[in-house]
């Protein structure tokens, strides 16, 4: 992955324990909603790329990861219902 490449950040809604770390780290990109669960917004600009990759690194549950951008993401768009599937 080159350093400059935009990138994008997902979460893993299965590990993410809604801390919001990442929030605090990444306020340009990442909000929390109601549950403090994060809504990601990208791709990342090469200045915000250093600080996810701490966000990353930082991440209690390990469920944020960075992607190049021109690779496929998924991304729930439902978190809510994404826990719920997650519970049974
Ligand atoms: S820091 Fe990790 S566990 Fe916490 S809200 Fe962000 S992605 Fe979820």
């Amino acid at each position: 992955m080159r350093d400059n490449a935009p990138r994008d950040l997902s979460v893993d809604w299965a590990a993410c324990q809604g801390h919001g770390l990442c929030a605090e780290l990444l306020p340009d990109h990442i909000t929390l909603d109601d549950w403090g669960y994060p809504i990601v917004s990208g791709p990342l600009s090469p200045a915000a790329a250093k600080r996810a990759r701490r966000a990353v690194a930082d991440c209690p549950a390990l469920a944020l990861k960075l992607r190049a951008a021109e690779q496929q993401v998924t991304i729930r768009s439902n978190p809510a219902a994404a826990r719920s599937a997650h519970r049974g």
